[in-house]
């Protein structure tokens, strides 16, 4: 006839802890860290931190933005002749800095 009804389901029980969360970093996408080294203007004696060697840097100069911006700045006061200067000025370049032993970048001297 009539059988007990089951009693009322209460759900699961708790179970045990899951993991602890883990840390997460979030890195933004496109990121890149680079751990420079402080170097100068000039060719410099440093450790490689890609080959661990002493090697005396290999510099490439470059323009920047800065570059650019003082040559616009030369354009917009009517100095346009002189327009290439900060392209030959060291001063207004910035120097990359690379290892003659393995090529790794080593860091910028912002000039
Ligand atoms: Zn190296």
């Amino acid at each position: 006839m009539d059988r007990p009804a089951p009693p009322p389901y209460s759900g699961y029980p708790p179970g045990p802890p899951g993991p602890p969360p883990v840390q997460v970093t979030h890195v933004v996408p496109g990121a890149v860290i680079i751990q420079h080294q402080i170097v100068g203007p000039d060719s410099t004696l440093i450790t490689c931190r890609s080959c661990h060697q002493s090697v005396i840097t290999r510099i490439d100069r470059r323009p920047s933005t800065r570059t650019h911006v003082i040559a616009l700045l030369l354009c917009l006061f009517g100095f346009w002749p002189c327009v290439c200067l900060p392209y030959c000025m060291d001063s207004c370049l910035n120097t990359d800095h690379y290892c003659t032993n393995c090529g790794a970048f080593i860091g910028t001297y912002i000039g």
